[in-house]
């Protein structure tokens, strides 16, 4: 199990200097388990949510996109099972009044004992406790707790209450008096907004099956054990694809996505090795196959993506508690059915986190004196991901090169993002480019004068080049496009 704690408390240090991620509302001390993006990570984020949504929608025909509110009918959840079963196994302990989720409580105690090499020790705990939640065994599960000896963080004792389901879901009043406002829910997945418009989406867009719809949007869900940065959040975004297909052809069709997710996770330039599936042995009541796609975090393989097959569930449930006929006239078979679903679902914020952590790279770079090296930080990004594409560095604030320079940045910045600096060293502006990540620097220099050429450096092979002035637009572009 990789765990690199100092790894990923370097990378959120690095995420704050260089204006990726704040911690919310810092002024005030922060707000636990939400976070602001800023100038570089809005963009970055942006930037991933543009790629999975062309990738989505542009390049398949039959897929188109929606973006529905946040909040629903409160009979929406009732229908989606989310009121009566989107709640998590807690325990609290008596003495620090600190609650935790029991899987992850238990998780924490397995680590430790593949830490201590204890490997088989662990496996067998995890077993017994999925066999317990399977069938929801609270006392089971607290014993489990109690033998052996799993203590509170905060307190160090063992002194727990009994095991209690807890609602994830955010809860608040539509309305504005008490007696007419109604509770209505925060969404805790983008999903139901593409369920309950199935039939507007289908009827309008002429949609034949198999076809999908694909959303991204917020989701709220009140984490109780809200920890790891911006991998669990109690605000954050999801990017979800729901894929409505003829009953009988589900799995092949879940086969088909399970392959096309992976490919599009390596498209981002993630090594392959750290990628993994988690084929879920356990299954909800109303899904014949799940998998998860994982990602090898600083702190060890997790979920980033997953993607299920939920038969035909949802639309069942809707059209159960709406009352309104949800099907689909098939006119190759002449038949009327209820589709299934295929969806894949992944979060634009653990996809963030992904690319940063596959980006940070503290690397030792030559240095004037040959016996010497030093320390960069910098951030691979490829270069479609990249929040700035191009730095232009005048060398001097003066002799016309600011001029020159800014006549570049206005030929190159309705076609990219480019970033102008002419304060500090070119060196140490260099630096601060690696540390966001931008690809390509330009610097102009006297010689740019005379014969119109500029030195191109690339970030990661540290190369420099001599290239025309004409020819740094569409070089740049090649990068991000290709
Ligand atoms: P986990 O087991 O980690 O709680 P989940 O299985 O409940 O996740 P899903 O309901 O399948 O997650 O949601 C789909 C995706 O949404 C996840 O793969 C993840 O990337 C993202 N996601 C879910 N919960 C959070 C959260 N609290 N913060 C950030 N992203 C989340």
């Amino acid at each position: 199990m990789a765990n690199d704690q100092k790894k990923f408390q370097a990378l959120i240090a690095h995420c704050k200097e260089y204006g990726f991620i704040f911690p919310s509302s810092e002024i005030y001390d922060g707000l636990s388990a939400v976070y602001d993006y800023g100038q570089n990570g809005s963009q970055l984020k942006k930037n991933i949510r543009d790629y999975w949504w062309k990738s989505m929608t542009q390049m398949h025909e039959n897929i188109v996109g929606i973006d529905a509110a946040i909040f629903m009918h409160p009979t929406t959840w009732k229908a989606s099972g989310h009121v009566d079963n989107f709640s998590d196994p807690m325990i609290d302990n008596k003495d620090s009044n600190k609650r935790y989720r029991v899987d992850h409580l238990i998780e924490g105690k397995a680590e430790q004992l593949e830490n201590e090499g204890k490997t088989t020790e662990a496996k067998v705990l995890l077993q017994q406790m999925d066999d317990l939640l399977k069938v929801n065994d609270f006392p089971g599960l607290k014993k489990l707790i109690e033998d052996q000896k799993i203590a509170c963080s905060i307190s160090g004792t063992v002194n727990w209450t009994d095991i209690r389901q807890f609602n994830l879901m955010f809860s608040t009043q539509l309305g504005s008096t008490t007696e007419g406002a109604s509770e209505i829910y925060l969404r805790p997945e983008t999903a139901q907004g593409i369920f309950v418009n199935f039939l507007n989406v289908q009827k309008t867009g002429r949609m034949k099956i198999p076809f999908g719809i694909a959303q991204t949007g917020k989701a709220f869900r009140n984490e109780i054990v809200a920890r790891q940065f911006i991998f669990r959040m109690r605000e954050f975004e999801q990017m979800e694809m729901q894929y409505f297909v003829r009953p009988g052809t589900e799995l092949e069709w879940y086969a088909f996505w399970k392959a096309e997710r992976l490919k599009w996770h390596k498209s981002l330039g993630i090594n392959p090795e750290r990628l993994q599936y988690h084929d879920h042995s356990k299954l909800a009541h109303y899904a014949n196959a799940a998998v998860d796609i994982e990602y090898n975090f600083p702190i060890g393989f997790k979920e980033v993506e997953g993607i299920h097959s939920r038969t035909d569930y949802d639309l069942s449930r809707h059209q159960q508690f709406s009352g309104k006929k949800i099907q689909y006239f098939d006119n190759e078979i002449n038949k009327n059915y209820v589709p299934c679903v295929v969806e894949t679902s992944i979060g634009l914020d653990r996809s963030v986190l992904m690319i940063l952590s596959e980006a940070y790279e503290e690397e030792a770079v030559p240095t004037a004196d040959p016996t010497k090296t030093d320390i960069r930080t910098v951030m691979h990004f490829p270069a479609f991901l990249a929040p700035i594409k191009l730095a232009i560095l005048p060398l001097l604030k003066k002799d016309g090169l600011p001029e020159i320079a800014r006549k570049l940045m206005d030929e190159c910045k309705s076609q990219f993002y480019c970033w102008y600096e002419e304060k500090d060293s070119i060196g140490k502006r260099y630096r601060r480019q690696d540390a966001i990540g931008t690809p390509f620097c330009v610097t102009i220099d006297h010689q740019t004068k005379e014969d119109d050429t500029v030195t191109i450096r690339y970030r990661d092979s540290l190369k420099q080049d001599r290239i025309k002035l004409g020819e740094v637009k569409d070089k740049v572009l090649k990068a991000i496009n290709g």
